[in-house]
Order: structure tokens, then C-alpha cells, then sequence
């Protein structure tokens, strides 16, 4: 039996209920005056190759210092900004990149982020497409968590369970998310899509993190009357 996008949201969000996902400390942004928007763009930088524990650490050594805002790191020198990221592994590329598209919104949009992202959704992805280290799941996770835009982010987990349950899509980013975004588009109104995206891409990996693991914990999953792979194991 096929599983849908929408059962699985359903399934998940029924089970797990609202993750709230992508934290941001609005406090600490109320205070200091910088957009929480991008606490979301950093946090995606830092997230990849490792856990979202070590992301933390390093948000708070930038929030200690009172700089997690867009001027203030691209003004940054780098020997600091790698000091304070380091907690997330890879921390020489990862200065770079995140100095990169500070100075790239200083600059190109005098860090207003209502200026970079009120355009065409297309358009954002190019250029952030354009930048160093910028990937599809890094530019598409700051166009939906940031940016709220309507673009469903696929990654490592999502591509494990497109492999494991069945599903109509290869698990490829593009065929993975342009089948979904269809999917869900059919059922969801426009206002409330970008919301489903927000949800069901967080449940995904709380899910995967919970019971897909590499190596599944298959008995007690909710997914379990569904899936291909669970029943191979048996
Ligand atoms: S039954 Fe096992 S393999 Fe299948 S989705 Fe659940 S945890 Fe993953």
C-alpha cells in the first residue's frame, strides 16, 4: 500500500504534534535589534555534516558576544568568527561561508532582509544557489524557515524514507520534492502551504532521528503497516 505526502504528514503530526521548527531566540533579537531571520540563515549554514546540538553551541558563543547579526559578522574577522563556530566541525569552510553571505546581504541589500527575500521565489534560489557552499537543501531550508516561502526541503532523512516506504518518487532531491510540493499542492490552499512544508519537513527529521534511523527501530513505528522496508527485515 502507497503511502501519500499527506498521510505521512498527518501520520507524523498526529503522533508528534507541532515541532515549532526553526528556533529562534526572539528575545535575544528583541534586544539586540537583529532580524531572527537570520539566526535561521546561520543555523542553516552551521547544520551541515552535524548535529543540531553542536549548532547550538556555537549559537550561543555568537549570542554571548552579542554578534549574531548580518553587519556585525561581516565585519567580523575570520580568525573569531572560526573560533566561535567551531563546535560544529569543518569550521575554516563554514567562517567562510557564513562571512560570504553576511557580507553578501550587507552589501548587495544594506542587510535588510524584507529586500532579499520580498521577491520572486525563483530568483532568491539562484543567487543564493550562486553563493559558496550553498547546496539546494541549505538554500531551500533558508527560503522556507527564513524566508517563508513555499519550497519543500529535502535531505538525507527524507531520502531514506522515500527509500523505505513506498512512495511514487525516486529518492532524488528534485523528483522527491517536485513530487511532493504536487501532492501537497492539491490538497492544501496556497495561504497554508508553506506552513505543511514548515511542519512536515521538521517532523521528518525528528521521525527519522526517533525511529528511521539507519538502522530502524522499526517495532514500534507509526509508519510501520506501510513500509517495504520493515516487512524485507522480518
Ligand atoms: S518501519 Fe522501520 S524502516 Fe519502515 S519507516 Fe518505520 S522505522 Fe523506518
Amino acid at each position: 500500500m502507497n503511502i501519500t505526502p499527506e498521510s505521512l504528514y498527518k501520520i507524523l503530526f498526529k503522533y508528534f504534534r507541532s515541532l515549532n521548527w526553526w528556533p529562534k531566540d526572539l528575545g535575544y533579537h528583541k534586544k539586540t535589534g537583529s532580524d531572527p531571520r537570520f539566526e535561521v540563515i546561520v543555523g542553516a549554514i552551521l547544520t551541515q555534516n552535524t548535529a543540531w546540538s553542536n549548532v547550538e553551541l556555537a549559537l550561543e558563543n555568537l549570542k554571548r558576544e552579542k554578534l549574531l547579526d548580518i553587519k556585525l559578522i561581516s565585519q567580523l574577522d575570520l580568525k573569531s568568527l572560526k573560533k566561535m563556530i567551531r563546535p560544529t566541525g569543518y569550521f575554516n569552510q563554514k567562517a567562510t561561508r557564513l562571512k560570504n553571505i553576511a557580507e553578501h546581504l550587507e552589501n548587495k541589500y544594506s542587510g535588510n532582509l524584507d529586500s532579499f527575500f520580498d521577491r520572486n521565489l525563483n530568483e532568491i534560489r539562484e543567487e543564493l544557489l550562486s553563493l559558496n557552499g550553498v547546496g539546494p537543501e541549505t538554500a531551500d531550508s533558508i527560503l522556507l524557515y527564513a524566508g517563508n516561502h513555499s519550497i519543500f526541503v529535502v535531505d538525507a532523512y527524507t531520502k531514506r524514507l522515500c527509500k523505505r516506504l513506498p512512495m511514487e518518487t525516486k529518492p532524488e532531491y528534485y523528483e522527491i520534492q517536485d513530487f511532493f510540493q504536487k501532492e501537497l499542492s492539491k490538497i492544501y490552499k496556497n495561504n497554508e502551504i508553506s506552513k505543511i512544508y514548515n511542519e512536515l519537513h521538521a517532523l521528518i527529521v525528528i521521525f527519522a532521528k526517533t525511529y528511521c534511523k539507519t538502522k530502524p527501530n522499526c517495532e514500534d513505528c507509526p509508519l510501520k503497516k506501510f513500509c517495504k522496508y520493515a516487512s524485507q527485515l522480518i
